[in-house]
C-alpha cells in the first residue's frame, strides 16, 4: 500500500476542511436537482432559467432512479421541510446559517416568518442579485466573494452582510471597467423589476437601500409562518 499517497490525501482533506471551517462553506450541489425535488422553478441559474435547457422543462419529476414513480406522502413534517428547503435553496443558504437567520428574526418583535425573508432579503449578495449586478444570487456571492462588490465604496466580502438603510452597494472602482461589468451596464439599462426598496442608478452600476422590503416585495410564494413551525418541533 502506498501509505506516502494515503497519507497525503488525509492531509489535503484535512487542510480543505479546514479552510471551509474557518472561511466560508458553499453549496456545491447541483441546482436543477433541487428545482426538480421542489417540483417548480426555483432560478438558481441565471439566464438559462428562462431558456429550453431548463430542466424543468426536459425533466420535471423528482431526481434519482425512481423519481418518475416516486409519490410523495403529504405528511405535515414533509410540508414543512418542503418549504423550508425550498426558501433555503432559493436563497442558497446552507442550514446552518439558515438556522442562524432563523433565531435572529425569532429574536425580534414581529412575525418571524416574514422576518425571516426580511433578513434573507437584505444579505448582500441577495441585493447584488436584485440591482441585477448578477444574473443569478450564486453568482453574486461570487461577486461578493472575490471583493468586487462595495458598500459605502468599501470593499465588503460576506455575502451575509446585512444591508441597512442609507447604504449604497456597488462595484468596486478599480473593477468597473472589466467586460463583465462593461456588458452588464446595457442589461441593467433594460432592465425593468427592480424593488421599491433599492434605488438602482443603472449607469453607475450601485443602487441605494431607501427602505427594508416588505412581505410583497419579496415576492416568494411561500407561507414563511411554516418554517416557524418546523424548527418548533
Ligand atoms: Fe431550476 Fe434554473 Fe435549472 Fe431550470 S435551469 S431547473 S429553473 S436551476
Amino acid at each position: 500500500m502506498d501509505v506516502g499517497r494515503k497519507n497525503r490525501d488525509e492531509f489535503k482533506f484535512r487542510v480543505c476542511n479546514q479552510f471551509f471551517k474557518e472561511n466560508m462553506a458553499r453549496d456545491i450541489n447541483a441546482k436543477c436537482r433541487k428545482c426538480r425535488r421542489a417540483g417548480e422553478k426555483l432560478f438558481l441559474k441565471g439566464d438559462r432559467c428562462n431558456g429550453p435547457k431548463c430542466a424543468m422543462i426536459k425533466r420535471a419529476y423528482v431526481p434519482g432512479v425512481h423519481g418518475k414513480k416516486m409519490r410523495r406522502g403529504g405528511s405535515e413534517y414533509g410540508m414543512q421541510l418542503a418549504v423550508k428547503q425550498k426558501i433555503r435553496r432559493i436563497y442558497g443558504v446552507l442550514e446552518k446559517q439558515f438556522k442562524r437567520h432563523f433565531n435572529e428574526a425569532k429574536s425580534k418583535k414581529g412575525v418571524t416568518g416574514d422576518l425571516l425573508l426580511v433578513r434573507l432579503e437584505t444579505r448582500l449578495d441577495n441585493v447584488v442579485y436584485r440591482i441585477g449586478l448578477a444574473s443569478s444570487r450564486s453568482l453574486a456571492r461570487q461577486l461578493v466573494n472575490h471583493g468586487l462588490i462595495t458598500i459605502d465604496d468599501k470593499k465588503v466580502t460576506i455575502p451575509s452582510f446585512e444591508v441597512k438603510i442609507g447604504q449604497t452597494i456597488g462595484v468596486k472602482e478599480s473593477k468597473k471597467e472589466k467586460k463583465y461589468f462593461q456588458e452588464l451596464k446595457q442589461v441593467i439599462k433594460n432592465k425593468k423589476d427592480f424593488p421599491a426598496w433599492i434605488d438602482v442608478k443603472g449607469q453607475l452600476m450601485k443602487g441605494k437601500i431607501v427602505g427594508l422590503p416588505q412581505r410583497d416585495d419579496v415576492g416568494i410564494n411561500v407561507d414563511a409562518q411554516v418554517v416557524v413551525e418546523y424548527y418548533s418541533r
